[in-house]
Protein backbone atom coordinates (compact mmCIF):
# COMPACT_ATOMS: atom_id res chain seq x y z
CA UNK A 1 0.00 0.00 0.00
CA UNK A 2 1.25 3.33 -1.16
CA UNK A 3 -0.27 6.14 0.73
CA UNK A 4 0.52 10.07 0.90
CA UNK A 5 1.20 11.55 4.47
CA UNK A 6 -0.93 14.40 3.71
CA UNK A 7 -4.11 12.69 2.72
CA UNK A 8 -4.00 10.35 5.50
CA UNK A 9 -6.61 10.64 8.40
CA UNK A 10 -4.45 8.90 11.20
CA UNK A 11 -2.03 11.28 12.89
CA UNK A 12 -0.48 8.00 15.09
CA UNK A 13 0.99 4.98 13.03
CA UNK A 14 3.22 2.33 13.66
CA UNK A 15 4.86 -0.87 12.38
CA UNK A 16 7.24 -3.52 13.62
CA UNK A 17 9.65 -2.09 11.13
CA UNK A 18 9.51 1.41 10.25
CA UNK A 19 12.43 2.00 7.43
CA UNK A 20 13.31 5.98 6.34
CA UNK A 21 13.98 6.07 2.89
CA UNK A 22 13.50 4.87 -0.32
CA UNK A 23 16.69 4.14 -2.26
CA UNK A 24 19.29 1.60 -2.65
CA UNK A 25 19.24 0.45 1.22
CA UNK A 26 15.33 1.24 2.24
CA UNK A 27 13.61 -0.46 -0.94
CA UNK A 28 15.31 -4.08 -1.03
CA UNK A 29 15.44 -4.23 2.87
CA UNK A 30 11.52 -3.47 3.00
CA UNK A 31 10.95 -5.86 -0.09
CA UNK A 32 12.81 -8.77 1.94
CA UNK A 33 9.66 -8.65 4.32
CA UNK A 34 7.13 -9.14 1.63
CA UNK A 35 4.63 -11.57 2.37
CA UNK A 36 5.41 -11.91 5.78
CA UNK A 37 4.15 -11.77 8.99
CA UNK A 38 5.86 -8.51 9.16
CA UNK A 39 4.59 -5.41 9.46
CA UNK A 40 6.52 -2.54 7.40
CA UNK A 41 6.55 1.60 7.40
CA UNK A 42 8.31 2.80 4.90
CA UNK A 43 8.97 6.35 5.06
CA UNK A 44 9.97 8.85 2.47
CA UNK A 45 10.40 12.48 2.20
CA UNK A 46 9.30 12.21 -1.62
CA UNK A 47 6.94 10.67 -4.18
CA UNK A 48 7.27 9.75 -7.22
CA UNK A 49 8.50 12.76 -9.59
CA UNK A 50 11.50 14.96 -8.50
CA UNK A 51 10.15 18.06 -6.37
CA UNK A 52 11.69 21.52 -6.08
CA UNK A 53 10.57 22.23 -2.49
CA UNK A 54 11.25 18.93 -1.06
CA UNK A 55 14.86 18.31 -2.63
CA UNK A 56 15.61 22.05 -1.19
CA UNK A 57 15.10 20.07 1.91
CA UNK A 58 18.75 18.77 0.83
CA UNK A 59 20.16 22.46 1.25
CA UNK A 60 22.97 22.69 3.29
CA UNK A 61 26.57 24.83 3.68
CA UNK A 62 29.51 23.10 2.05
CA UNK A 63 33.15 24.58 3.96
CA UNK A 64 35.19 25.03 0.79
CA UNK A 65 32.92 24.95 -2.23
CA UNK A 66 36.00 24.10 -4.47
CA UNK A 67 36.14 20.72 -3.17
CA UNK A 68 32.57 19.42 -2.53
CA UNK A 69 29.72 20.16 -4.82
CA UNK A 70 26.53 21.74 -3.10
CA UNK A 71 24.66 20.03 -0.63
CA UNK A 72 21.39 19.26 -2.58
CA UNK A 73 23.05 18.10 -5.49
CA UNK A 74 24.23 14.02 -6.11
CA UNK A 75 21.75 12.98 -3.65
CA UNK A 76 17.93 12.66 -4.91
CA UNK A 77 15.44 13.63 -2.17
CA UNK A 78 12.36 11.64 -3.59
CA UNK A 79 10.81 7.43 -3.96
CA UNK A 80 13.32 5.57 -5.14
CA UNK A 81 16.44 7.87 -3.75
CA UNK A 82 19.55 8.27 -5.57
CA UNK A 83 18.87 5.55 -7.89
CA UNK A 84 16.72 7.47 -9.46
CA UNK A 85 19.97 9.09 -10.90
CA UNK A 86 23.28 6.88 -10.53
CA UNK A 87 25.09 5.43 -13.15
CA UNK A 88 24.54 1.95 -12.75
CA UNK A 89 28.38 1.18 -11.89
CA UNK A 90 28.84 -2.35 -9.51
CA UNK A 91 31.40 -3.98 -7.82
CA UNK A 92 31.94 -5.83 -4.75
CA UNK A 93 34.53 -4.35 -1.67
CA UNK A 94 38.13 -6.43 -1.81
CA UNK A 95 39.26 -8.54 0.39
CA UNK A 96 41.63 -6.13 1.46
CA UNK A 97 39.05 -3.59 2.20
CA UNK A 98 38.28 -5.08 5.64
CA UNK A 99 41.32 -5.39 6.43
CA UNK A 100 43.32 -3.30 9.76
CA UNK A 101 46.12 -2.25 7.22
CA UNK A 102 48.87 -0.92 9.59
CA UNK A 103 49.87 1.64 6.81
CA UNK A 104 46.46 3.07 6.54
CA UNK A 105 45.03 4.79 9.83
CA UNK A 106 41.77 3.85 11.27
CA UNK A 107 41.28 0.80 8.59
CA UNK A 108 39.71 -2.65 9.01
CA UNK A 109 35.88 -3.57 9.32
CA UNK A 110 34.85 -5.11 12.73
CA UNK A 111 33.24 -8.24 9.86
CA UNK A 112 35.41 -9.78 6.78
CA UNK A 113 34.31 -9.85 2.99
CA UNK A 114 32.51 -13.53 4.30
CA UNK A 115 29.80 -12.00 6.02
CA UNK A 116 28.87 -9.95 3.07
CA UNK A 117 29.81 -12.72 0.16
CA UNK A 118 26.13 -14.75 1.13
CA UNK A 119 24.50 -11.26 0.35
CA UNK A 120 26.02 -9.83 -2.57
CA UNK A 121 24.24 -12.11 -5.59
CA UNK A 122 20.49 -11.35 -4.55
CA UNK A 123 22.02 -7.57 -4.14
CA UNK A 124 23.44 -7.95 -7.46
CA UNK A 125 20.01 -9.00 -8.69
CA UNK A 126 17.93 -6.35 -7.07
CA UNK A 127 20.33 -3.98 -8.95
CA UNK A 128 20.15 -5.63 -12.15
CA UNK A 129 23.57 -6.25 -12.76
CA UNK A 130 23.33 -10.19 -13.44
CA UNK A 131 25.07 -12.88 -12.26
CA UNK A 132 27.67 -12.45 -9.66
CA UNK A 133 30.65 -12.38 -11.67
CA UNK A 134 33.38 -10.00 -11.27
CA UNK A 135 36.42 -11.93 -12.73
CA UNK A 136 36.59 -11.89 -16.82
CA UNK A 137 37.40 -15.48 -17.41
CA UNK A 138 34.40 -16.15 -15.22
CA UNK A 139 31.81 -13.64 -16.56
CA UNK A 140 32.56 -13.26 -20.58
CA UNK A 141 32.97 -15.50 -23.12
CA UNK A 142 35.84 -17.70 -23.46
CA UNK A 143 37.13 -16.50 -26.49
CA UNK A 144 36.66 -12.50 -25.55
CA UNK A 145 40.60 -11.65 -25.61
CA UNK A 146 42.20 -9.88 -22.69
CA UNK A 147 42.23 -6.30 -21.93
CA UNK A 148 46.17 -5.95 -23.48
CA UNK A 149 47.34 -8.38 -25.80
CA UNK A 150 50.43 -10.54 -24.50
CA UNK A 151 50.14 -8.44 -21.26
CA UNK A 152 51.28 -11.13 -18.34
CA UNK A 153 51.86 -9.79 -14.62
CA UNK A 154 51.70 -10.81 -11.47
CA UNK A 155 51.10 -7.46 -9.61
CA UNK A 156 48.97 -5.56 -12.05
CA UNK A 157 45.79 -7.22 -12.60
CA UNK A 158 43.72 -6.87 -15.69
CA UNK A 159 41.09 -9.17 -15.32
CA UNK A 160 38.89 -7.44 -12.62
CA UNK A 161 35.40 -6.34 -13.66
CA UNK A 162 32.66 -3.66 -13.20
CA UNK A 163 29.77 -4.69 -14.36
CA UNK A 164 26.46 -2.25 -14.80
CA UNK A 165 22.94 -1.34 -14.37
CA UNK A 166 20.37 -0.52 -16.24
CA UNK A 167 20.79 1.64 -14.54
CA UNK A 168 17.92 0.65 -12.36
CA UNK A 169 15.61 3.34 -11.08
CA UNK A 170 14.69 1.05 -7.59
CA UNK A 171 11.74 2.94 -7.26
CA UNK A 172 10.35 2.18 -10.27
CA UNK A 173 11.46 -0.85 -11.02
CA UNK A 174 9.52 -2.34 -7.82
CA UNK A 175 6.57 0.40 -7.07
CA UNK A 176 4.79 -2.46 -8.22
CA UNK A 177 5.10 -4.82 -5.22
CA UNK A 178 4.76 -1.88 -2.44
CA UNK A 179 1.53 -1.12 -4.40
CA UNK A 180 0.43 -4.73 -3.66
CA UNK A 181 1.49 -5.56 -0.61
CA UNK A 182 -0.66 -5.84 2.14
CA UNK A 183 2.01 -6.25 5.10
CA UNK A 184 4.25 -3.11 3.75
CA UNK A 185 2.97 0.19 3.50
CA UNK A 186 5.06 3.37 2.43
CA UNK A 187 4.34 6.64 3.42
CA UNK A 188 5.30 9.65 1.04
CA UNK A 189 5.98 13.49 1.32
CA UNK A 190 6.81 12.16 4.64
CA UNK A 191 10.02 13.56 6.09
CA UNK A 192 11.58 12.39 9.20
CA UNK A 193 12.66 15.63 11.34
CA UNK A 194 13.35 14.42 14.57
CA UNK A 195 14.11 10.83 16.62
CA UNK A 196 12.43 10.75 19.94
CA UNK A 197 14.08 8.58 22.46
CA UNK A 198 12.82 7.27 25.68
CA UNK A 199 13.82 9.26 29.13
CA UNK A 200 16.81 6.99 29.49
CA UNK A 201 18.04 7.39 25.94
CA UNK A 202 18.44 3.69 25.48
CA UNK A 203 15.32 3.19 22.74
CA UNK A 204 13.23 5.00 19.75
CA UNK A 205 10.36 5.62 21.25
CA UNK A 206 9.00 7.42 17.92
CA UNK A 207 10.06 9.29 15.21
CA UNK A 208 8.32 12.80 14.01
CA UNK A 209 7.05 13.28 10.69
CA UNK A 210 6.58 16.55 8.78
CA UNK A 211 5.33 16.86 5.14
CA UNK A 212 5.46 20.34 3.36
CA UNK A 213 1.80 20.99 3.96
CA UNK A 214 1.91 21.53 7.83
CA UNK A 215 0.93 18.43 8.76
CA UNK A 216 2.87 16.70 11.68
CA UNK A 217 2.81 12.65 12.00
CA UNK A 218 3.91 10.16 14.97
CA UNK A 219 5.66 6.70 13.68
CA UNK A 220 6.14 4.42 16.43
CA UNK A 221 7.71 1.13 15.76
CA UNK A 222 9.38 -2.11 17.34
CA UNK A 223 12.78 -1.26 15.34
CA UNK A 224 13.88 1.46 13.13
CA UNK A 225 15.94 1.32 10.27
CA UNK A 226 17.74 4.76 9.04
CA UNK A 227 18.23 4.70 5.16
CA UNK A 228 18.63 8.11 4.21
CA UNK A 229 21.99 8.12 3.09
CA UNK A 230 25.24 8.80 4.54
CA UNK A 231 24.69 13.12 5.04
CA UNK A 232 21.18 13.12 5.84
CA UNK A 233 21.50 10.00 8.52
CA UNK A 234 24.13 11.92 10.51
CA UNK A 235 22.21 15.63 10.14
CA UNK A 236 19.09 13.65 11.81
CA UNK A 237 20.89 11.71 14.84
CA UNK A 238 22.79 15.24 15.51
CA UNK A 239 20.01 17.23 15.31
CA UNK A 240 17.46 14.77 17.41
CA UNK A 241 19.73 15.74 20.91
CA UNK A 242 16.78 16.70 23.28
CA UNK A 243 17.76 13.02 25.35
CA UNK A 244 21.29 13.02 24.16
CA UNK A 245 22.56 16.22 24.06
CA UNK A 246 25.49 15.55 21.76
CA UNK A 247 23.19 13.91 19.38
CA UNK A 248 22.00 10.67 19.13
CA UNK A 249 25.12 8.02 18.87
CA UNK A 250 27.52 10.25 19.16
CA UNK A 251 28.20 10.11 22.68
CA UNK A 252 32.07 9.52 21.75
CA UNK A 253 31.80 12.36 18.92
CA UNK A 254 31.85 10.61 16.24
CA UNK A 255 28.76 10.91 14.52
CA UNK A 256 29.12 13.01 10.75
CA UNK A 257 33.52 12.41 11.62
CA UNK A 258 35.44 9.80 9.05
CA UNK A 259 33.31 11.69 5.85
CA UNK A 260 35.07 9.94 3.07
CA UNK A 261 34.32 10.05 -0.77
CA UNK A 262 36.17 8.85 -3.56
CA UNK A 263 39.68 10.41 -4.74
CA UNK A 264 39.40 10.39 -8.48
CA UNK A 265 40.29 12.16 -11.47
CA UNK A 266 42.00 12.00 -15.08
CA UNK A 267 45.89 11.29 -14.90
CA UNK A 268 48.10 10.52 -17.78
CA UNK A 269 49.44 9.31 -20.77
CA UNK A 270 48.89 5.56 -21.62
CA UNK A 271 50.43 4.55 -25.22
CA UNK A 272 49.98 0.99 -25.81
CA UNK A 273 52.41 -0.75 -28.90
CA UNK A 274 50.90 -2.29 -32.06
CA UNK A 275 47.84 -2.84 -33.72
CA UNK A 276 44.50 -1.11 -32.26
CA UNK A 277 43.02 -4.39 -32.26
CA UNK A 278 45.87 -5.11 -28.91
CA UNK A 279 43.65 -3.21 -26.70
CA UNK A 280 39.87 -3.55 -25.66
CA UNK A 281 39.25 -0.74 -23.90
CA UNK A 282 35.45 -0.60 -23.75
CA UNK A 283 32.70 -2.61 -23.22
CA UNK A 284 31.87 -6.07 -23.11
CA UNK A 285 28.80 -7.66 -22.92
CA UNK A 286 28.26 -11.14 -20.85
CA UNK A 287 26.26 -13.94 -22.32
CA UNK A 288 23.71 -12.84 -20.27
CA UNK A 289 23.20 -9.00 -21.52
CA UNK A 290 25.39 -7.28 -18.92
CA UNK A 291 27.74 -4.31 -19.93
CA UNK A 292 31.03 -5.17 -18.49
CA UNK A 293 34.55 -3.28 -18.45
CA UNK A 294 38.25 -4.33 -17.43
CA UNK A 295 40.17 -1.87 -15.21
CA UNK A 296 43.36 -1.94 -13.85
CA UNK A 297 44.34 -2.69 -10.12
CA UNK A 298 47.26 -3.41 -7.92
CA UNK A 299 47.17 -6.63 -6.22
CA UNK A 300 46.62 -6.66 -2.93
CA UNK A 301 49.91 -8.09 -1.95
CA UNK A 302 51.32 -5.25 -3.85
CA UNK A 303 49.62 -2.79 -2.43
CA UNK A 304 50.53 -3.97 0.74
CA UNK A 305 54.17 -3.78 -0.10
CA UNK A 306 54.04 -0.16 -0.97
CA UNK A 307 51.29 0.77 1.49
CA UNK A 308 48.71 2.44 -0.33
CA UNK A 309 45.41 3.11 -0.59
CA UNK A 310 42.99 0.78 -3.01
CA UNK A 311 42.69 1.90 -6.44
CA UNK A 312 41.28 1.05 -9.60
CA UNK A 313 42.32 2.82 -13.32
CA UNK A 314 40.04 2.77 -16.12
CA UNK A 315 41.57 3.54 -19.97
CA UNK A 316 39.81 6.80 -20.85
CA UNK A 317 39.98 9.26 -23.42
CA UNK A 318 41.66 12.33 -23.61
CA UNK A 319 40.57 15.20 -22.33
CA UNK A 320 37.25 16.85 -23.84
CA UNK A 321 37.83 20.33 -22.68
CA UNK A 322 41.07 20.71 -25.31
CA UNK A 323 39.81 20.80 -28.65
CA UNK A 324 43.15 19.74 -30.10
CA UNK A 325 41.58 15.80 -29.39
CA UNK A 326 39.94 16.99 -33.02
CA UNK A 327 37.26 14.01 -32.34
CA UNK A 328 33.83 15.06 -33.16
CA UNK A 329 32.66 13.49 -30.51
CA UNK A 330 34.30 14.61 -27.94
CA UNK A 331 33.29 18.22 -28.76
CA UNK A 332 30.03 17.32 -29.24
CA UNK A 333 30.14 16.37 -25.47
CA UNK A 334 32.18 19.45 -24.36
CA UNK A 335 29.07 21.03 -26.20
CA UNK A 336 26.47 19.13 -24.86
CA UNK A 337 27.67 19.51 -21.11
CA UNK A 338 25.29 22.58 -21.27
CA UNK A 339 22.18 20.94 -21.54
CA UNK A 340 22.40 17.86 -19.36
CA UNK A 341 22.50 17.12 -15.59
CA UNK A 342 24.75 19.13 -12.85
CA UNK A 343 25.72 15.80 -12.06
CA UNK A 344 26.67 14.49 -15.09
CA UNK A 345 28.16 17.85 -16.89
CA UNK A 346 30.37 18.43 -13.92
CA UNK A 347 32.84 15.56 -15.09
CA UNK A 348 33.00 16.79 -18.51
CA UNK A 349 34.47 20.10 -17.34
CA UNK A 350 37.76 18.36 -17.28
CA UNK A 351 40.52 21.19 -18.08
CA UNK A 352 40.42 25.16 -18.71
CA UNK A 353 38.66 26.21 -22.08
CA UNK A 354 39.55 29.15 -23.75
CA UNK A 355 35.83 30.54 -23.76
CA UNK A 356 34.96 31.41 -27.66
CA UNK A 357 38.16 30.47 -29.29
CA UNK A 358 37.86 26.85 -28.46
CA UNK A 359 34.17 26.48 -29.04
CA UNK A 360 34.68 27.68 -32.38
CA UNK A 361 37.41 25.10 -32.88
CA UNK A 362 34.88 22.51 -30.84
CA UNK A 363 31.92 22.99 -33.98
CA UNK A 364 35.07 22.75 -36.59
CA UNK A 365 35.83 19.26 -35.07
CA UNK A 366 32.04 18.46 -35.30
CA UNK A 367 32.23 19.21 -39.25
CA UNK A 368 35.52 17.87 -39.93
CA UNK A 369 34.39 14.61 -38.18
CA UNK A 370 31.24 14.03 -39.54
CA UNK A 371 31.23 10.26 -40.28
CA UNK A 372 32.02 9.40 -36.92
CA UNK A 373 30.12 12.14 -35.17
CA UNK A 374 26.81 11.04 -36.98
CA UNK A 375 27.52 7.09 -36.07
CA UNK A 376 28.28 7.76 -32.50
CA UNK A 377 24.84 9.84 -32.16
CA UNK A 378 23.58 7.20 -33.86
CA UNK A 379 24.53 4.74 -31.51
CA UNK A 380 23.82 6.54 -28.81
CA UNK A 381 20.13 7.08 -29.70
CA UNK A 382 19.62 3.59 -30.17
CA UNK A 383 22.02 2.27 -27.34
CA UNK A 384 21.45 4.59 -25.16
CA UNK A 385 18.34 6.80 -25.07
CA UNK A 386 15.73 4.20 -26.23
CA UNK A 387 17.56 1.10 -24.63
CA UNK A 388 15.65 -0.14 -21.77
CA UNK A 389 19.63 -1.40 -20.81
CA UNK A 390 21.53 1.95 -21.13
CA UNK A 391 24.88 1.69 -22.89
CA UNK A 392 27.32 3.17 -19.39
CA UNK A 393 29.22 6.40 -20.82
CA UNK A 394 30.66 7.50 -23.89
CA UNK A 395 33.50 5.32 -25.58
CA UNK A 396 35.63 6.61 -28.56
CA UNK A 397 36.70 4.24 -31.40
CA UNK A 398 40.37 3.30 -30.71
CA UNK A 399 42.01 5.15 -33.65
CA UNK A 400 45.25 5.58 -32.19
CA UNK A 401 46.42 3.55 -28.67
CA UNK A 402 46.37 6.75 -26.91
CA UNK A 403 44.39 7.06 -23.61
CA UNK A 404 44.59 8.74 -20.43
CA UNK A 405 44.16 6.51 -17.06
CA UNK A 406 40.69 7.77 -15.06
CA UNK A 407 41.50 7.11 -11.47
CA UNK A 408 38.94 5.70 -8.77
CA UNK A 409 40.45 5.11 -5.48
CA UNK A 410 40.11 4.97 -1.74
CA UNK A 411 40.04 7.88 0.62
CA UNK A 412 42.34 7.26 3.93
CA UNK A 413 39.49 7.80 6.81
CA UNK A 414 39.78 11.06 8.82
CA UNK A 415 38.22 12.45 11.83
CA UNK A 416 39.13 15.68 10.87
CA UNK A 417 36.53 15.45 7.55
CA UNK A 418 32.77 15.63 8.41
CA UNK A 419 29.36 16.42 8.57
CA UNK A 420 28.14 19.46 11.04
CA UNK A 421 25.16 21.39 11.51
CA UNK A 422 25.03 24.86 10.85
CA UNK A 423 23.22 27.66 12.68
CA UNK A 424 20.52 27.34 10.02
CA UNK A 425 17.61 25.39 9.67
CA UNK A 426 15.43 24.26 6.64
CA UNK A 427 11.72 25.15 6.17
CA UNK A 428 11.11 22.22 8.53
CA UNK A 429 12.83 23.60 11.35
CA UNK A 430 16.10 21.05 11.01
CA UNK A 431 19.32 22.04 11.16
CA UNK A 432 20.91 21.98 7.60
CA UNK A 433 24.14 20.33 7.70
CA UNK A 434 27.87 22.27 6.81
CA UNK A 435 29.88 19.72 4.91
CA UNK A 436 33.77 19.80 5.73
CA UNK A 437 35.60 17.48 3.56
CA UNK A 438 38.73 17.39 3.36
CA UNK A 439 41.67 15.49 1.89
CA UNK A 440 45.49 15.78 2.86
CA UNK A 441 48.45 14.95 1.14
CA UNK A 442 48.64 11.27 2.23
CA UNK A 443 45.62 10.67 0.18
CA UNK A 444 47.49 11.82 -2.85
CA UNK A 445 50.92 10.65 -2.23
CA UNK A 446 48.94 7.29 -1.62
CA UNK A 447 47.61 7.54 -5.40
CA UNK A 448 50.47 8.92 -6.49
CA UNK A 449 52.24 5.28 -5.84
CA UNK A 450 50.03 3.19 -7.72
CA UNK A 451 50.53 4.56 -11.04
CA UNK A 452 54.22 4.78 -10.91
CA UNK A 453 54.28 0.61 -10.37
CA UNK A 454 51.84 0.69 -13.23
CA UNK A 455 53.95 2.15 -15.50
CA UNK A 456 56.64 -0.27 -14.59
CA UNK A 457 54.60 -2.80 -14.99
CA UNK A 458 53.77 -1.84 -18.05
CA UNK A 459 57.17 -0.87 -19.43
CA UNK A 460 58.61 -4.49 -18.43
CA UNK A 461 56.09 -6.15 -19.87
CA UNK A 462 56.90 -4.28 -23.10
CA UNK A 463 53.45 -3.61 -24.43
CA UNK A 464 53.48 0.40 -24.39
CA UNK A 465 54.26 2.82 -22.05
CA UNK A 466 52.60 4.99 -19.12
CA UNK A 467 54.00 8.53 -17.89
CA UNK A 468 52.32 11.45 -16.23
CA UNK A 469 53.26 14.93 -15.16
CA UNK A 470 54.44 15.13 -11.12
CA UNK A 471 53.57 18.66 -10.82
CA UNK A 472 50.00 18.30 -11.58
CA UNK A 473 48.73 15.22 -10.64
CA UNK A 474 47.26 16.90 -7.26
CA UNK A 475 45.62 19.52 -9.43
CA UNK A 476 44.51 16.45 -11.86
CA UNK A 477 43.32 14.52 -8.80
CA UNK A 478 41.52 17.72 -6.89
CA UNK A 479 40.28 18.98 -10.38
CA UNK A 480 36.43 18.02 -9.18
CA UNK A 481 37.42 17.63 -5.36
CA UNK A 482 35.40 14.89 -3.25
CA UNK A 483 33.95 12.48 -6.01
CA UNK A 484 30.04 13.45 -6.20
CA UNK A 485 27.26 10.78 -5.10
CA UNK A 486 29.16 8.69 -2.72
CA UNK A 487 28.75 9.55 0.55
CA UNK A 488 30.85 7.09 3.13
CA UNK A 489 31.81 6.77 7.11
CA UNK A 490 29.72 8.87 8.48
CA UNK A 491 28.61 6.60 11.51
CA UNK A 492 31.15 4.08 10.86
CA UNK A 493 30.92 0.27 12.39
CA UNK A 494 33.03 -0.65 14.84
CA UNK A 495 33.61 -3.15 17.99
CA UNK A 496 33.40 -0.78 20.31
CA UNK A 497 31.45 2.57 21.12
CA UNK A 498 34.65 4.72 21.40
CA UNK A 499 35.29 4.21 17.73
CA UNK A 500 32.14 3.67 16.18
CA UNK A 501 28.74 5.01 15.91
CA UNK A 502 27.23 1.22 14.78
CA UNK A 503 28.13 -2.72 15.99
CA UNK A 504 28.46 -5.17 13.93
CA UNK A 505 24.81 -5.57 13.21
CA UNK A 506 24.42 -2.04 12.40
CA UNK A 507 22.99 -0.74 15.38
CA UNK A 508 23.29 2.27 17.00
CA UNK A 509 25.37 1.69 20.39
CA UNK A 510 23.33 2.31 23.07
CA UNK A 511 20.06 2.52 21.26
CA UNK A 512 18.78 -0.84 21.96
CA UNK A 513 16.17 -0.22 18.55
CA UNK A 514 17.77 2.16 15.73
CA UNK A 515 19.84 0.71 13.07
CA UNK A 516 21.52 1.93 9.66
CA UNK A 517 21.58 0.67 6.48
CA UNK A 518 23.82 2.78 4.43
CA UNK A 519 27.24 3.37 3.25
CA UNK A 520 27.84 5.68 6.47
CA UNK A 521 28.37 2.30 8.30
CA UNK A 522 31.67 1.73 6.07
CA UNK A 523 34.96 2.07 8.26
CA UNK A 524 36.75 2.61 4.83
CA UNK A 525 35.83 3.38 0.90
CA UNK A 526 37.80 1.01 -0.74
CA UNK A 527 37.93 1.42 -4.93
CA UNK A 528 34.83 0.54 -5.33
CA UNK A 529 31.38 2.52 -6.12
CA UNK A 530 29.43 1.87 -2.70
CA UNK A 531 25.67 0.91 -4.33
CA UNK A 532 25.87 -2.74 -4.89
CA UNK A 533 27.52 -2.90 -0.84
CA UNK A 534 25.02 -0.88 0.08
CA UNK A 535 22.46 -3.14 -0.84
CA UNK A 536 24.15 -6.28 0.48
CA UNK A 537 24.65 -4.38 3.73
CA UNK A 538 20.74 -3.94 3.76
CA UNK A 539 20.38 -7.10 2.68
CA UNK A 540 22.20 -8.24 5.74
CA UNK A 541 20.61 -6.27 8.05
CA UNK A 542 17.19 -7.64 7.12
CA UNK A 543 18.36 -11.19 7.81
CA UNK A 544 19.25 -9.79 11.34
CA UNK A 545 16.18 -8.11 12.22
CA UNK A 546 14.40 -11.27 11.08
CA UNK A 547 16.50 -13.37 13.67
CA UNK A 548 16.80 -11.60 16.25
CA UNK A 549 14.20 -11.58 19.15
CA UNK A 550 12.14 -8.13 19.68
C1 LIG B 1 24.97 11.09 -10.55
C2 LIG B 1 25.21 9.90 -9.66
C3 LIG B 1 25.78 8.75 -10.21
C4 LIG B 1 26.02 7.64 -9.39
N1 LIG B 1 26.55 6.52 -9.95
C5 LIG B 1 26.80 5.45 -9.19
C6 LIG B 1 27.35 4.27 -9.75
O1 LIG B 1 27.56 4.18 -10.97
N2 LIG B 1 27.60 3.23 -8.93
C7 LIG B 1 27.37 3.29 -7.59
O2 LIG B 1 27.66 2.32 -6.88
N3 LIG B 1 26.81 4.40 -7.03
C8 LIG B 1 26.53 5.46 -7.78
N4 LIG B 1 25.96 6.57 -7.23
C9 LIG B 1 25.67 6.56 -5.79
C10 LIG B 1 24.33 5.87 -5.49
O3 LIG B 1 23.29 6.57 -6.10
C11 LIG B 1 24.15 5.84 -3.97
O4 LIG B 1 25.25 5.11 -3.42
C12 LIG B 1 22.90 5.14 -3.51
O5 LIG B 1 21.76 5.62 -4.14
C13 LIG B 1 22.76 5.35 -1.99
O6 LIG B 1 21.66 4.62 -1.54
P1 LIG B 1 20.95 5.01 -0.16
O7 LIG B 1 19.72 4.17 -0.07
O8 LIG B 1 21.93 4.94 0.94
O9 LIG B 1 20.57 6.56 -0.32
P2 LIG B 1 19.61 7.25 -1.38
O10 LIG B 1 19.54 6.46 -2.62
O11 LIG B 1 20.07 8.65 -1.48
O12 LIG B 1 18.18 7.19 -0.70
C14 LIG B 1 17.88 7.95 0.46
C15 LIG B 1 16.36 8.03 0.58
O13 LIG B 1 16.02 8.64 1.81
C16 LIG B 1 15.02 9.63 1.58
N5 LIG B 1 15.17 10.64 2.64
C17 LIG B 1 16.23 11.44 2.84
N6 LIG B 1 16.02 12.20 3.93
C18 LIG B 1 14.82 11.86 4.43
C19 LIG B 1 14.06 12.29 5.55
N7 LIG B 1 14.51 13.22 6.40
N8 LIG B 1 12.85 11.72 5.78
C20 LIG B 1 12.37 10.75 4.94
N9 LIG B 1 13.06 10.32 3.86
C21 LIG B 1 14.26 10.86 3.61
C22 LIG B 1 15.31 10.15 0.20
O14 LIG B 1 14.22 10.78 -0.40
C23 LIG B 1 15.73 8.87 -0.53
O15 LIG B 1 14.61 8.17 -1.02
C24 LIG B 1 25.68 7.68 -8.00
C25 LIG B 1 25.09 8.83 -7.47
C26 LIG B 1 24.85 9.93 -8.28
C27 LIG B 1 24.19 11.13 -7.69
Amino acid sequence: MINDANTLSESILSADIVIVGSGAAGIPLALEFEHSATSVLVIEAGSFKAEKETQALYKGLVRDTKLHNPADTFRIRMWGGSTTLWGGRCMPFDDIDFAQRDYLPYSGWPIGINQLLPYYPKANAYLEAGEYRYRDHEALASNTPPLFAGFKSETLLTDGLERFSCPTDLGKRYVHRFAKSENIHVLQHANLTHIELSPNGESVEYLVIKTLKGKTLTIKGKRFVLAMGGIEIARLLLASNNIQPKGIGNQHDLVGRYYMCHIAGNVGNLTINGDTKQVRHGYEISPEGIYCRRRLQLSPETQAQLKVTNMVARLHFPKITDPRHRSGILSGLFIAKNFISYEYATRLKDGSSRGLIDYLKHFRNILLDPIDTLAFLWHWLNKRTLAERKFPSVILRNKTNLFSLEVHAEQIPNPNSRILLSDEKDSLGVPKVLIDWQYTTNDIEMVRSSPHKMADDIKTSGIGEFTFDETTFETELMRFGAYGGHHIGTTRMSEHPTTGVVDTNCKVFGVNNLYIASSAVFPTSSQANPTLTITAMALRLAKHLKEASV
